[in-house]
């Protein structure tokens, strides 16, 4: 075997689940331990090469981009992304891991994640992978925390309802439109055809009003 990055299940611990594990095989054949741990851990039980056809569920992939990106489907993110930057930091190979939002090709070392959750243990999952463009267009320009999709004021909903509930001016010309909106439906329960009509004049207040609403967080926003 050469020029291949091997995963494989390594060992759980007792009463728990197994852990990836992953080892890699240089040009000339030479195994490296990438990461192993628990009972089955190539390493740790001093597994030889020829042995490696017995590992439990050992899957490999070439070493290029494109394995790179099938080990990213395969496993968890958080540990492919730190099994590349072994690969690069004592292995000298080049590769990096693909944003999950851009597609781009980013360096391992420089990446982020989008959501974390609990394993089932203690341990933490860390998904998404998020290369630094998309980190920081994504990133909240007043809580400065990565929120993934903002508004067009580069803000997140929590800030936004900040921002429009300290400018009273917004809060009466909100109510107005909430209020129109009540009408309408009030409206339509009496005359429907009468609605229709009034549909089209509160359509239009609704854009110029929310159009002076914008006008008015964005004035807040370039105070900040
Ligand atoms: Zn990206
Ligand atoms: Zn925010």
């Amino acid at each position: 075997m050469k020029n291949k990055i091997l995963g494989y299940h390594g060992g759980g611990y007792s009463g728990c689940f197994w852990e990836p594990n992953f080892a890699y095989a240089d040009k000339s054949g030479k195994i490296h331990d990438l990461y192993s741990s628990g009972r089955d851990g190539m390493f740790d039980k001093g597994k030889q090469i020829h042995e490696i056809k017995d590992l439990d569920c050992l899957q490999t992939y070439p070493i290029t981009q494109k394995g790179v990106d099938k080990m990213l489907k395969d496993y968890r993110e958080d540990f492919v992304v730190g099994i590349v930057k072994i690969l690069i930091d004592k292995h000298g190979l080049e590769l990096g891991v693909k944003c999950g939002k851009c597609n781009q090709i980013a360096d391992p070392h420089d990446v982020t994640f989008e959501s974390y959750k609990g394993d089932g243990g203690i341990g933490v999952i860390h998904d998404g992978v998020i290369c630094p463009d998309c980190y920081s267009a994504g990133t909240c320009q007043k809580c400065e925390e990565y929120c993934g999709d903002l508004n067009s004021y580069g803000l997140c909903d929590y800030c936004q309802s900040e921002i429009e509930k300290n400018i009273p001016q917004v809060q009466i010309l909100s109510e107005v439109i909430s209020k129109g909106y009540d009408k309408l439906a009030e409206i339509s329960k009496l005359n429907p055809k009468c609605a229709k009509k009034y549909n089209k004049q509160h359509d239009q207040a609704c854009h110029d009003i929310s159009k002076e609403i914008a006008e008015l967080i964005e004035a807040e926003v370039n105070k900040m």
